[in-house]
């Protein structure tokens, strides 16, 4: 087949965000490259991201969002302002997608369709030529001395003098996480630091969590309730079959899992009503005593909770307020303001939309994306040591590291 002897510029493992931009950016260098994807479809994550709608990205400068990665913040500064946030909006609408700020923070295409990103990058591509192959996968790197040479996908080897693996993380195997980039990283000789399902529900020890499934809190704000543990999100909650998700616990998930492997379980405090003070519940109380004191505290506190939590979350529901016991009042505030749950698990590999962990940093080029250890081989987006909150800071990460290895591979 013609298409193996030809010799590439740039090899592309994957066709996610990070793949599809790190092969536009190097074929519009004028550079001959060759994409290949083992799904059948491109684009990686991406269809599926934000519900299909993809927050592809947010309003905050390079050194924001750098700055929400925590102390690997230095690792992505090169790549974010190389391409910052506000060169994407300008790409996709540059490539007919324009981009909305649907709430004053995240970036949304203005068509509500992930797959419009996709479309548009895929375009871009075959604009410059990119040869794209689907149902490829890459099974072994060609090395020679510390240099890559090319990938073997089974049958067939593809030379090349360069190699962005952008293979994505383990997350969300049910569409396209895998293994795999892990594995040819691994190859090369790289490290894969321990990996952990981010960005999903935690799974709970408590049983009664289960009978309150469906039920959601507007603004929670969850805690992690060790020593010296400072870890807390806020957001909407809602309560599953198992457990707990939503925005108020997705961002801390890829910690409690890490944390999980010291503990048996993750104790966690969570106020159920970010926005009401604990002050501010005690002035009700006394206020509900003086004039609503022949109601039952179960009544009252229907006007805040479904009714299928009353059982557990207000002792003594039958108890008119007036006569509410001081020991009761506590532990009703208790409950929610800081109530008690424990994480046994995070949800699996299936449901995580983040791998946390993956290709040590210390071994790649921040400013190049090259590792360190094989000359030629270049790593982008997920499949690095690097997950971000939610918010549209990994796809944003995605296009930048590719975009910064696209320009700058050799
Ligand atoms: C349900 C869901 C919703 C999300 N929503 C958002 C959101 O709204 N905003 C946001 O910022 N992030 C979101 N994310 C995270 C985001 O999608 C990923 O971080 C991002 O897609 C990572 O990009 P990537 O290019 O590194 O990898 P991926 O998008 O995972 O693409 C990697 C590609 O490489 C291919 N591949 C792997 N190994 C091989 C091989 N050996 N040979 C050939 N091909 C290979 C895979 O099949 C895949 O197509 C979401 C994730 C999920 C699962």
């Amino acid at each position: 087949m013609s298409i193996a002897r030809d010799k590439y510029d740039l090899i592309v493992v994957g066709s996610g965000p990070a793949g599809l931009s790190g092969a536009f950016f190097c074929a519009a260098r004028g550079r001959k490259v060759l994409l290949l994807e083992k799904e059948k479809r491109f684009g990686g994550k991406l269809p599926i991201s934000g519900g299909a709608r993809c927050n592809v990205t947010n309003i905050l400068s390079a050194d924001e969002q750098a700055h929400a990665f925590g102390r690997k913040s230095r690792f992505l500064l090169p790549a974010l302002k190389n391409f910052p946030p506000e060169m994407t909006r300008d790409f996709f609408k540059a490539h007919g997608v324009p981009i909305e700020v649907t709430d004053g923070f995240h970036c949304f295409p203005e068509s509500g369709r992930a797959m419009d990103l996709v479309d548009a990058l895929c375009t871009a591509c075959h604009e410059q030529f990119v040869q794209c192959l689907s149902g490829v996968k890459v099974q072994k790197l060609l090395l020679e001395d510390n240099k890559i040479c090319g990938v073997n996908c089974g049958k067939e080897n593809f030379y090349a003098e360069n190699v962005l693996l952008a293979c994505g993380g383990k997350s969300y195997s049910k569409w396209s996480g895998s293994d795999s980039g892990y594995e040819l990283a691994r190859q090369a000789g790289h490290t894969v630091t321990p990996l952990f399902p981010a960005m999903t529900g935690l799974q709970c020890t408590e049983e009664w969590v289960g009978s309150c499934a469906g039920i959601s809190f507007e603004n929670a704000e969850c805690f992690i309730d060790l020593p010296g543990e400072k870890t807390h999100c806020r957001g909407e909650l809602l309560f599953t079959h198992n457990g707990i998700s939503a925005f108020a616990v997705l961002d801390m998930a890829g910690y409690v899992a890490e944390l999980l492997m010291k503990h048996q379980n993750v104790p966690l405090r969570i106020n159920l009503f970010a926005d009401i003070p604990k002050e501010e519940w005690l002035k009700r109380f006394a206020s509900w005593r003086q004039t609503r004191g022949k109601v039952t505290a179960g009544k009252i506190m229907n006007e805040y909770l479904p009714k299928k939590m009353i059982p557990y979350l207000v002792p003594q529901a039958e108890t008119p307020f007036a006569r509410y016991p001081a020991e009761a009042a506590k532990q009703l505030l208790e409950n929610l303001a800081a109530l008690k749950l424990h994480a046994g698990n995070t949800e699996n590999w299936h449901k995580a939309m983040v791998t946390k962990g993956g290709v040590a940093l210390a071994e790649v080029n921040a400013k190049t994306m090259e590792s360190r250890l094989i000359s030629g081989l270049y790593f982008a987006g997920e499949l690095l040591d690097i997950d971000g909150p939610c918010g549209g800071y990994n796809i944003q990460w995605a296009l930048s590291s590719g975009a910064l290895c696209g320009q700058k591979c050799k």
